[in-house]
Protein backbone atom coordinates (compact mmCIF):
# COMPACT_ATOMS: atom_id res chain seq x y z
CA UNK A 1 0.00 0.00 0.00
CA UNK A 2 1.32 3.47 -0.89
CA UNK A 3 2.17 5.40 2.07
CA UNK A 4 -0.19 8.51 1.64
CA UNK A 5 -2.47 5.82 1.83
CA UNK A 6 -1.50 3.79 4.91
CA UNK A 7 -0.67 6.72 6.63
CA UNK A 8 -3.27 8.23 9.65
CA UNK A 9 -4.85 11.37 8.64
CA UNK A 10 -7.20 13.78 9.76
CA UNK A 11 -9.89 15.25 7.45
CA UNK A 12 -10.98 18.66 8.77
CA UNK A 13 -13.05 20.15 5.99
CA UNK A 14 -15.49 17.21 4.10
CA UNK A 15 -18.89 18.49 2.84
CA UNK A 16 -21.30 15.51 3.24
CA UNK A 17 -23.00 15.96 0.02
CA UNK A 18 -20.04 17.08 -1.54
CA UNK A 19 -18.50 13.51 -0.46
CA UNK A 20 -20.85 11.09 -1.88
CA UNK A 21 -19.66 7.95 -4.41
CA UNK A 22 -20.68 8.91 -8.13
CA UNK A 23 -21.87 5.38 -7.60
CA UNK A 24 -24.28 5.87 -5.58
CA UNK A 25 -25.09 9.40 -7.10
CA UNK A 26 -26.17 7.34 -10.68
CA UNK A 27 -28.22 5.15 -8.35
CA UNK A 28 -30.61 7.61 -6.78
CA UNK A 29 -30.50 9.69 -10.37
CA UNK A 30 -31.32 6.51 -12.18
CA UNK A 31 -34.22 5.76 -9.45
CA UNK A 32 -35.37 9.33 -9.87
CA UNK A 33 -35.41 8.67 -13.50
CA UNK A 34 -37.43 5.85 -13.12
CA UNK A 35 -40.06 7.80 -11.15
CA UNK A 36 -40.19 10.81 -13.47
CA UNK A 37 -38.74 13.10 -10.68
CA UNK A 38 -36.01 13.77 -13.39
CA UNK A 39 -34.64 13.04 -16.97
CA UNK A 40 -31.82 10.71 -15.93
CA UNK A 41 -29.85 10.87 -19.12
CA UNK A 42 -29.87 15.23 -18.40
CA UNK A 43 -28.27 14.61 -14.98
CA UNK A 44 -25.82 11.97 -15.65
CA UNK A 45 -23.19 13.52 -17.80
CA UNK A 46 -23.15 16.93 -15.04
CA UNK A 47 -22.25 13.94 -12.29
CA UNK A 48 -19.62 12.41 -14.52
CA UNK A 49 -17.95 15.77 -15.73
CA UNK A 50 -14.67 16.24 -14.21
CA UNK A 51 -13.78 20.14 -14.51
CA UNK A 52 -16.41 22.61 -12.83
CA UNK A 53 -16.25 26.44 -12.44
CA UNK A 54 -16.90 27.30 -8.94
CA UNK A 55 -20.18 28.63 -10.43
CA UNK A 56 -21.10 24.95 -12.12
CA UNK A 57 -20.59 23.54 -8.53
CA UNK A 58 -23.29 25.57 -6.74
CA UNK A 59 -25.61 24.25 -9.66
CA UNK A 60 -24.65 20.71 -9.34
CA UNK A 61 -25.04 20.87 -5.65
CA UNK A 62 -28.87 21.95 -5.91
CA UNK A 63 -29.10 18.80 -8.37
CA UNK A 64 -27.33 16.45 -5.24
CA UNK A 65 -29.96 18.07 -2.87
CA UNK A 66 -32.85 17.32 -4.99
CA UNK A 67 -31.11 13.01 -5.13
CA UNK A 68 -30.33 13.01 -1.44
CA UNK A 69 -32.62 15.48 0.51
CA UNK A 70 -34.62 12.68 2.16
CA UNK A 71 -34.35 10.77 5.69
CA UNK A 72 -32.95 7.34 3.82
CA UNK A 73 -30.70 8.55 1.72
CA UNK A 74 -29.07 10.94 4.32
CA UNK A 75 -28.57 8.26 6.41
CA UNK A 76 -27.14 5.78 3.70
CA UNK A 77 -24.61 8.10 2.16
CA UNK A 78 -23.42 9.51 5.79
CA UNK A 79 -22.84 5.76 6.33
CA UNK A 80 -20.69 5.38 3.48
CA UNK A 81 -18.78 8.54 3.25
CA UNK A 82 -17.59 7.69 6.71
CA UNK A 83 -16.93 4.45 5.66
CA UNK A 84 -14.78 5.50 2.85
CA UNK A 85 -12.70 7.93 4.55
CA UNK A 86 -12.34 5.47 7.49
CA UNK A 87 -11.19 2.85 4.77
CA UNK A 88 -8.29 5.19 3.16
CA UNK A 89 -6.75 5.70 7.15
CA UNK A 90 -8.72 8.86 8.21
CA UNK A 91 -8.65 8.44 11.68
CA UNK A 92 -10.89 11.59 12.55
CA UNK A 93 -13.11 13.43 9.93
CA UNK A 94 -15.19 16.39 10.99
CA UNK A 95 -17.88 15.77 8.45
CA UNK A 96 -20.10 19.16 7.69
CA UNK A 97 -23.26 19.65 6.82
CA UNK A 98 -26.15 21.99 6.04
CA UNK A 99 -29.26 20.99 7.33
CA UNK A 100 -32.35 21.57 5.21
CA UNK A 101 -35.98 21.55 5.71
CA UNK A 102 -38.70 20.48 3.19
CA UNK A 103 -41.91 20.21 4.16
CA UNK A 104 -43.41 18.35 1.40
CA UNK A 105 -41.29 14.84 2.81
CA UNK A 106 -41.84 15.68 6.83
CA UNK A 107 -38.50 17.30 6.93
CA UNK A 108 -37.02 19.58 9.54
CA UNK A 109 -33.71 20.64 10.50
CA UNK A 110 -33.87 18.42 13.09
CA UNK A 111 -35.03 15.69 11.26
CA UNK A 112 -32.18 15.80 8.71
CA UNK A 113 -29.41 15.85 11.62
CA UNK A 114 -31.09 12.62 13.04
CA UNK A 115 -30.87 11.08 9.51
CA UNK A 116 -27.44 12.14 9.73
CA UNK A 117 -26.67 10.54 12.99
CA UNK A 118 -28.65 7.27 12.36
CA UNK A 119 -26.07 7.27 9.84
CA UNK A 120 -23.16 7.53 11.76
CA UNK A 121 -24.49 4.88 13.87
CA UNK A 122 -25.12 2.74 10.77
CA UNK A 123 -21.74 2.36 10.26
CA UNK A 124 -20.38 -1.35 10.70
CA UNK A 125 -17.51 -2.01 8.48
CA UNK A 126 -15.39 -0.01 11.23
CA UNK A 127 -15.08 0.93 14.36
CA UNK A 128 -16.27 4.37 15.22
CA UNK A 129 -16.60 6.88 17.91
CA UNK A 130 -18.78 10.27 17.75
CA UNK A 131 -20.59 10.82 20.79
CA UNK A 132 -18.51 12.67 22.92
CA UNK A 133 -20.25 11.29 25.80
CA UNK A 134 -19.79 7.91 25.70
CA UNK A 135 -16.10 7.93 24.26
CA UNK A 136 -14.37 4.87 25.66
CA UNK A 137 -17.54 3.86 27.40
CA UNK A 138 -19.06 0.67 27.46
CA UNK A 139 -22.28 2.04 26.61
CA UNK A 140 -21.33 3.26 23.21
CA UNK A 141 -22.54 1.32 20.94
CA UNK A 142 -20.29 1.87 18.09
CA UNK A 143 -17.14 2.12 20.44
CA UNK A 144 -17.58 -1.19 22.25
CA UNK A 145 -15.89 -2.22 19.36
CA UNK A 146 -13.28 0.50 19.17
CA UNK A 147 -11.98 -1.04 22.85
CA UNK A 148 -11.75 -4.65 21.97
CA UNK A 149 -8.09 -5.48 22.07
CA UNK A 150 -8.69 -8.30 19.64
CA UNK A 151 -10.58 -5.97 16.83
CA UNK A 152 -8.28 -3.10 17.48
CA UNK A 153 -5.48 -4.48 15.44
CA UNK A 154 -7.44 -5.72 12.56
CA UNK A 155 -10.46 -3.18 12.54
CA UNK A 156 -10.10 0.81 11.50
CA UNK A 157 -11.05 2.81 13.52
CA UNK A 158 -12.18 6.26 12.81
CA UNK A 159 -13.50 9.25 14.96
CA UNK A 160 -16.51 11.22 13.47
CA UNK A 161 -17.54 15.42 14.59
CA UNK A 162 -20.20 16.86 12.74
CA UNK A 163 -20.44 20.52 12.23
CA UNK A 164 -23.47 22.19 11.00
CA UNK A 165 -23.15 24.68 7.99
CA UNK A 166 -25.21 27.80 7.28
CA UNK A 167 -25.51 28.39 3.68
CA UNK A 168 -24.76 31.90 2.48
CA UNK A 169 -28.62 31.95 1.01
CA UNK A 170 -30.35 31.62 4.23
CA UNK A 171 -31.56 34.50 6.91
CA UNK A 172 -30.53 35.66 9.55
CA UNK A 173 -32.96 34.03 11.57
CA UNK A 174 -32.89 30.56 9.66
CA UNK A 175 -29.24 31.03 10.63
CA UNK A 176 -30.26 30.92 14.12
CA UNK A 177 -32.33 28.62 13.98
CA UNK A 178 -29.15 26.22 12.87
CA UNK A 179 -26.87 27.33 15.53
CA UNK A 180 -29.87 26.41 18.32
CA UNK A 181 -29.57 23.20 16.45
CA UNK A 182 -25.65 22.40 17.28
CA UNK A 183 -26.52 23.09 20.74
CA UNK A 184 -28.94 20.65 20.92
CA UNK A 185 -27.35 18.12 19.70
CA UNK A 186 -23.49 18.48 21.47
CA UNK A 187 -24.28 15.11 22.24
CA UNK A 188 -24.49 13.40 19.40
CA UNK A 189 -20.88 14.68 18.11
CA UNK A 190 -21.84 18.98 17.03
CA UNK A 191 -18.91 20.66 17.47
CA UNK A 192 -19.00 23.50 15.70
CA UNK A 193 -20.00 25.75 12.89
CA UNK A 194 -19.66 26.30 9.16
CA UNK A 195 -20.30 29.61 6.86
CA UNK A 196 -20.53 28.00 3.40
CA UNK A 197 -22.20 27.96 0.39
CA UNK A 198 -21.63 30.27 -2.71
CA UNK A 199 -19.37 32.87 -1.89
CA UNK A 200 -20.91 35.52 -4.12
CA UNK A 201 -24.70 35.53 -2.40
CA UNK A 202 -25.32 37.23 0.59
CA UNK A 203 -23.56 39.30 3.13
CA UNK A 204 -21.41 38.70 6.37
CA UNK A 205 -23.37 41.21 8.36
CA UNK A 206 -26.55 38.50 7.80
CA UNK A 207 -25.26 35.27 9.67
CA UNK A 208 -22.97 37.75 11.97
CA UNK A 209 -25.76 37.61 14.72
CA UNK A 210 -25.66 33.56 14.10
CA UNK A 211 -22.11 33.28 14.58
CA UNK A 212 -21.56 35.43 17.58
CA UNK A 213 -24.44 33.51 19.36
CA UNK A 214 -22.20 30.66 18.81
CA UNK A 215 -19.48 31.79 19.61
CA UNK A 216 -20.56 33.33 23.15
CA UNK A 217 -21.95 29.65 23.28
CA UNK A 218 -18.60 27.95 22.96
CA UNK A 219 -19.39 26.21 19.51
CA UNK A 220 -16.23 26.33 17.36
CA UNK A 221 -16.58 27.99 14.41
CA UNK A 222 -14.73 27.95 10.90
CA UNK A 223 -15.50 29.57 7.61
CA UNK A 224 -15.19 29.67 4.42
CA UNK A 225 -13.16 33.09 3.68
CA UNK A 226 -11.55 34.44 0.84
CA UNK A 227 -12.98 32.20 -2.34
CA UNK A 228 -13.59 35.38 -4.50
CA UNK A 229 -11.95 38.71 -4.42
CA UNK A 230 -14.15 40.12 -1.49
CA UNK A 231 -11.48 41.97 0.56
CA UNK A 232 -13.60 43.67 3.00
CA UNK A 233 -15.33 40.43 4.13
CA UNK A 234 -11.92 39.18 4.75
CA UNK A 235 -11.12 41.67 6.98
CA UNK A 236 -14.67 41.33 8.59
CA UNK A 237 -13.71 37.54 8.73
CA UNK A 238 -10.58 37.59 10.01
CA UNK A 239 -11.13 40.11 12.64
CA UNK A 240 -13.97 37.71 13.89
CA UNK A 241 -11.29 35.51 14.87
CA UNK A 242 -13.03 32.11 14.10
CA UNK A 243 -10.87 28.79 15.12
CA UNK A 244 -10.30 27.76 11.61
CA UNK A 245 -10.68 28.97 8.31
CA UNK A 246 -11.15 27.23 4.76
CA UNK A 247 -9.51 28.00 1.13
CA UNK A 248 -7.87 31.76 1.91
CA UNK A 249 -7.32 32.05 -1.60
CA UNK A 250 -7.81 36.12 -2.84
CA UNK A 251 -6.12 37.51 0.04
CA UNK A 252 -4.53 40.93 -0.41
CA UNK A 253 -0.78 41.61 1.08
CA UNK A 254 -2.21 43.42 4.15
CA UNK A 255 -4.82 40.01 4.88
CA UNK A 256 -1.81 37.38 4.80
CA UNK A 257 -0.42 39.53 7.26
CA UNK A 258 -3.27 39.67 9.90
CA UNK A 259 -4.06 35.80 9.12
CA UNK A 260 -0.25 34.92 10.01
CA UNK A 261 -0.21 37.06 13.04
CA UNK A 262 -3.51 35.82 14.23
CA UNK A 263 -2.63 31.81 13.59
CA UNK A 264 -5.58 30.83 12.54
CA UNK A 265 -5.20 27.70 11.02
CA UNK A 266 -6.36 27.01 7.24
CA UNK A 267 -7.73 24.31 5.32
CA UNK A 268 -6.57 23.70 2.25
CA UNK A 269 -8.46 21.84 -0.42
CA UNK A 270 -6.06 21.90 -3.25
CA UNK A 271 -7.98 19.52 -5.65
CA UNK A 272 -11.15 21.65 -5.19
CA UNK A 273 -9.01 25.06 -5.94
CA UNK A 274 -7.27 23.79 -8.97
CA UNK A 275 -10.79 21.85 -10.68
CA UNK A 276 -12.62 25.13 -9.82
CA UNK A 277 -10.13 27.26 -11.62
CA UNK A 278 -9.70 29.02 -8.33
CA UNK A 279 -6.25 28.86 -8.55
CA UNK A 280 -4.90 28.70 -11.83
CA UNK A 281 -1.63 26.31 -11.16
CA UNK A 282 -0.73 24.41 -8.36
CA UNK A 283 2.86 25.59 -8.46
CA UNK A 284 1.39 28.69 -7.50
CA UNK A 285 -0.61 27.67 -4.69
CA UNK A 286 -0.27 29.41 -1.60
CA UNK A 287 0.22 26.35 -0.03
CA UNK A 288 4.21 26.95 0.01
CA UNK A 289 4.43 30.38 1.22
CA UNK A 290 2.09 29.54 4.60
CA UNK A 291 3.69 25.50 4.40
CA UNK A 292 7.53 28.07 4.89
CA UNK A 293 6.30 30.49 6.93
CA UNK A 294 4.77 27.72 9.41
CA UNK A 295 1.28 29.09 9.31
CA UNK A 296 -1.32 26.49 11.08
CA UNK A 297 -2.23 24.26 7.73
CA UNK A 298 -4.36 21.15 7.16
CA UNK A 299 -5.13 19.21 3.62
CA UNK A 300 -8.56 18.63 3.33
CA UNK A 301 -10.50 17.60 0.14
CA UNK A 302 -13.83 19.56 0.44
CA UNK A 303 -15.97 17.98 -1.96
CA UNK A 304 -14.56 14.08 -2.66
CA UNK A 305 -17.01 12.85 -5.00
CA UNK A 306 -17.55 16.37 -6.30
CA UNK A 307 -13.97 16.64 -7.17
CA UNK A 308 -13.19 12.78 -8.14
CA UNK A 309 -10.34 12.29 -4.97
CA UNK A 310 -9.67 11.63 -1.91
CA UNK A 311 -7.54 12.85 1.10
CA UNK A 312 -4.46 10.11 0.57
CA UNK A 313 -4.89 11.68 -2.87
CA UNK A 314 -4.37 15.12 -1.67
CA UNK A 315 -1.19 13.98 0.49
CA UNK A 316 0.02 12.91 -2.74
CA UNK A 317 -0.32 15.56 -5.09
CA UNK A 318 1.54 18.31 -2.00
CA UNK A 319 4.32 15.57 -2.16
CA UNK A 320 4.24 15.69 -5.70
CA UNK A 321 3.71 19.22 -6.34
CA UNK A 322 5.85 20.74 -3.42
CA UNK A 323 8.46 18.11 -3.33
CA UNK A 324 7.97 17.05 -0.01
CA UNK A 325 8.92 14.06 1.87
CA UNK A 326 7.29 11.20 3.46
CA UNK A 327 8.20 12.11 6.75
CA UNK A 328 7.33 15.69 5.85
CA UNK A 329 3.85 14.62 4.91
CA UNK A 330 3.33 12.21 8.16
CA UNK A 331 4.20 15.56 10.42
CA UNK A 332 1.76 17.82 8.38
CA UNK A 333 -0.81 15.01 9.17
CA UNK A 334 0.19 14.86 12.43
CA UNK A 335 -0.15 18.90 12.89
CA UNK A 336 -3.56 18.89 12.13
CA UNK A 337 -4.61 17.02 15.93
CA UNK A 338 -3.39 20.98 17.65
CA UNK A 339 -6.72 22.22 15.06
CA UNK A 340 -9.45 19.71 15.51
CA UNK A 341 -12.44 20.37 17.57
CA UNK A 342 -12.95 17.53 19.72
CA UNK A 343 -11.70 17.22 23.39
CA UNK A 344 -8.52 16.30 25.00
CA UNK A 345 -9.26 12.75 25.11
CA UNK A 346 -9.82 12.39 21.27
CA UNK A 347 -6.40 14.44 21.13
CA UNK A 348 -4.97 11.75 23.59
CA UNK A 349 -6.00 9.34 21.38
CA UNK A 350 -4.79 10.16 18.03
CA UNK A 351 -1.29 10.96 19.58
CA UNK A 352 -1.01 7.75 20.26
CA UNK A 353 -2.32 6.69 16.35
CA UNK A 354 0.27 8.87 15.18
CA UNK A 355 3.37 7.62 17.70
CA UNK A 356 2.40 3.91 16.72
CA UNK A 357 2.24 4.88 12.99
CA UNK A 358 5.39 6.77 13.21
CA UNK A 359 7.61 3.83 14.48
CA UNK A 360 6.60 1.96 10.97
CA UNK A 361 7.58 4.71 9.46
CA UNK A 362 10.94 4.45 7.47
P1 LIG B 1 -24.12 19.75 2.33
O1 LIG B 1 -23.99 20.92 3.27
O2 LIG B 1 -25.40 19.81 1.53
O3 LIG B 1 -23.90 18.43 2.98
O4 LIG B 1 -22.90 19.86 1.30
C1 LIG B 1 -22.96 20.61 0.11
C2 LIG B 1 -22.98 22.10 0.39
O5 LIG B 1 -21.74 22.50 0.98
C3 LIG B 1 -23.11 22.97 -0.85
O6 LIG B 1 -24.45 23.15 -1.23
C4 LIG B 1 -22.46 24.27 -0.40
O7 LIG B 1 -23.37 25.03 0.36
C5 LIG B 1 -21.37 23.79 0.52
N1 LIG B 1 -20.09 23.67 -0.22
C6 LIG B 1 -19.54 22.56 -0.72
N2 LIG B 1 -18.36 22.84 -1.32
C7 LIG B 1 -18.16 24.15 -1.16
C8 LIG B 1 -17.10 25.04 -1.53
O8 LIG B 1 -16.07 24.68 -2.14
N3 LIG B 1 -17.25 26.34 -1.17
C9 LIG B 1 -18.34 26.79 -0.49
N4 LIG B 1 -18.39 28.08 -0.18
N5 LIG B 1 -19.34 25.98 -0.13
C10 LIG B 1 -19.25 24.68 -0.45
Amino acid sequence: MKWWVSMPKIELHAHLNGSIRDSTLLELARVLGEKGVIVFSDVEHVIMKNDRSLGEVFKLFDLIHILTTDHKTLTRITKEVVEDFASENVVYLELRTTPKKNDSIGMSKHSYMEAVVEGLRAVTTVDIDFDSHKFNTQDSLNSIAMNDACDRTKRKRIHVRLLLSIDRRETTEAAIETVKLALEMRDLGVVGIDLSGNPVVGEWKTFLPALKFAQKQGLYITLHCGEVPNCQEVQLMLDFLPQRIGHAIFFEEEEWRQLKTSKIPVEICLTSNIKTESISSIDIHHFVDLYNAKHPLVLCTDDAGVFSTSLSNEYKLASTAFGLGKREMFELARNGIEFIFAGDEVKQDLVETFDSAAKKLN
